[in-house]
């Protein structure tokens, strides 16, 4: 049975921008309840070991590079489907293929400064959400 929670990050993109707060209208207008979240920085060991999946890829310099410049919103999102329906909100990883009104279509500039994280499987989501928080900062 599919979980009720996932992880997110809106990257250093999103956060430079300005697209915070619009980011978060549209996640819990679409049914998320955030139940932790904060604005935090990843050291470049943070996000070597957040991404360690893609350590062999050749974008992984790249992206530790991007995702350590500034600073993140992390979340945790509660929700019936969390995961895929996450996924289905902020699209595909690259914005020039995401459908219209996702999130990455709407504030992402690239295939890698794509504006939002947001974990593929239940196993991931835990991962990933107790990699940011300590149990006592969700709700
Ligand atoms: N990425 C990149 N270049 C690529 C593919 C991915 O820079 O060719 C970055 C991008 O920021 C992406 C992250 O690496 O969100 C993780 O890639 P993944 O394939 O897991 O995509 P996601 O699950 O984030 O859609």
């Amino acid at each position: 049975m599919a979980g009720n929670k996932t992880f997110t990050m809106l990257k250093p993109d999103a956060v430079e921008n300005g697209y915070t707060g619009a980011i978060l209208e549209q996640i819990t207008a679409s049914g998320f309840r955030i139940v932790a979240m904060k604005l935090t920085q990843m050291t470049k060991a943070d996000a070597e070991k957040f991404y360690d999946i893609h350590k062999e890829r050749p974008f992984f310099g790249e992206l530790v590079e991007f995702m350590t410049r500034g600073p993140i919103v992390a979340a945790i999102l509660e929700k019936e489907n969390a995961v895929e329906d996450f996924r289905t909100l902020i699209g595909a990883t690259n914005p020039e293929e995401a459908a219209e009104g996702t999130i990455r279509k709407k504030y992402a500039t690239s295939i890698g400064e794509n504006a939002v994280h947001g974990s593929d499987s239940d196993e991931n989501a835990g991962i990933e959400g107790s990699f940011h928080f300590a149990g006592r900062e969700i709700f």
